[in-house]
């Protein structure tokens, strides 16, 4: 697991990574998906290091909590897409590839060919 030294998530929240940033505020940051399941592909993470679901303080989960909803609620009324699916893994067996906890915002649209 990296620490937080050489974590890409710390590294964007300090802004010594590129990204593209949607919404940040005191606790949290969101950013595009470098590598996006489906137009619009968000990610939400507290701005502070935790590695998981396990881990992370519930003050911060609950901000990310609230980013997300607003994330939610632009992609349907900015970008039009038809639903969306907030997905989290924590640990490898989970999905889990970047070990700073992060929440998927994932625009669904009707015509997409998501599995899920
Ligand atoms: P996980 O697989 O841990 O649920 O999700 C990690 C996500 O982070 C992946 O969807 C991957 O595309 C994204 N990702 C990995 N490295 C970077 C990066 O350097 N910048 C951005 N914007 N996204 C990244
Ligand atoms: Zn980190």
């Amino acid at each position: 697991m990296p620490s937080p030294q050489d974590c890409i998530f710390c590294q964007i929240v300090a802004g010594a990574a590129p990204s593209t940033i949607v919404h940040e505020d005191d606790r949290t940051l969101a950013f595009m998906n470098i590598a996006p399941a489906a137009p619009g592909h968000l990610l939400v993470i507290p701005k502070a290091h935790a590695t998981d679901l396990l881990d992370v303080p519930s003050d911060d989960l609950a901000a990310s909590a609230r980013t997300a909803q607003r994330m939610a609620r632009r992609v349907v009324g900015v970008l039009g897409a038809d639903g969306v699916n907030l997905v989290h893994a924590t640990r490898p067996v989970a999905g889990q590839t970047v070990f700073h906890v992060h929440l998927h915002v994932l625009p669904r649209y009707l015509d997409d060919t998501i599995q899920g």
